[in-house]
């Protein structure tokens, strides 16, 4: 499995050809590739945490192909026990070393749940609340502060506050993911998508890591 830091290059590349609309052209999606997955089994060199929003796929916006990225998707890119647990899995089981929680600007997940603390919001359903119970802890100090006049500002800071408790919740939220960060080179990184431009902006990894 290559280290955390060769992954994330990995990611950074695959970006920058998105971006320039310069796709690999020997991306692996084939049918050839399909038969010696199916035959030899998975080794995704990534994890990536996302968010629903049909506008942020993970492997057409870092370009990769079949085989290449463990992709778990949620509105809000929220981490509650089933996020752990897939993460947990993929890193164990594949002995993959890099997690990347991938939010994304206008994000409706967190517009929605900025709506419900200023009361504007309908009255929402019972699983759709159980996503902005969620997202709330992380959004709901920057309402008490000047940005609550500034409605863009606030829910570019509500996203990006959004996917740092994502971080942090990996990081520290499970024994396992922990032994692997202190013992084994994984590396937890947020990290956001910008539906402007297409670039992902990766946020600092923990000193030392990876
Ligand atoms: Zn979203």
């Amino acid at each position: 499995m290559i280290p955390a830091r060769e992954a994330l290059e990995r990611l950074r590349e695959g970006n920058l050809r998105f971006v320039s609309d310069a796709r690999n052209p020997d991306l692996l999606t084939g049918h050839t590739r399909r038969n010696e997955l199916a035959a030899g089994g998975q080794e995704p060199f990534a994890i990536i945490l996302g968010c629903s929003d049909s506008r942020v796929p993970a492997e057409i916006v870092f370009d990769q192909g079949l085989g290449d990225l463990f992709v778990i998707r949620v509105a809000g890119n929220i981490v509650a026990a089933s996020q752990v647990g897939s993460v947990e899995f993929a890193a164990a089981r594949y002995g993959t070393r890099l997690v990347v929680v991938l939010g994304h600007s206008q994000c409706g997940a967190i517009q929605a749940t900025l709506e419900e603390l200023q009361q504007t919001a309908d009255h929402q359903s019972r699983n759709l609340r159980s996503i902005v119970d969620r997202v709330r802890p992380s959004v709901e100090a920057l309402l008490a502060t000047e940005l609550r006049h500034d409605p863009e500002a606030l829910v570019r800071q509500a996203v990006r506050a959004n996917i740092r408790v994502s971080t942090n919740h990996l990081r520290h939220g499970s024994e396992i993911l922990e032994q692997l960060i202190e013992g084994n080179g994984l590396l937890v990184v947020g990290a956001e998508y910008s539906l402007e431009t297409g670039l992902v902006e990766f946020f600092d990894g923990p000193p030392g890591a990876g």
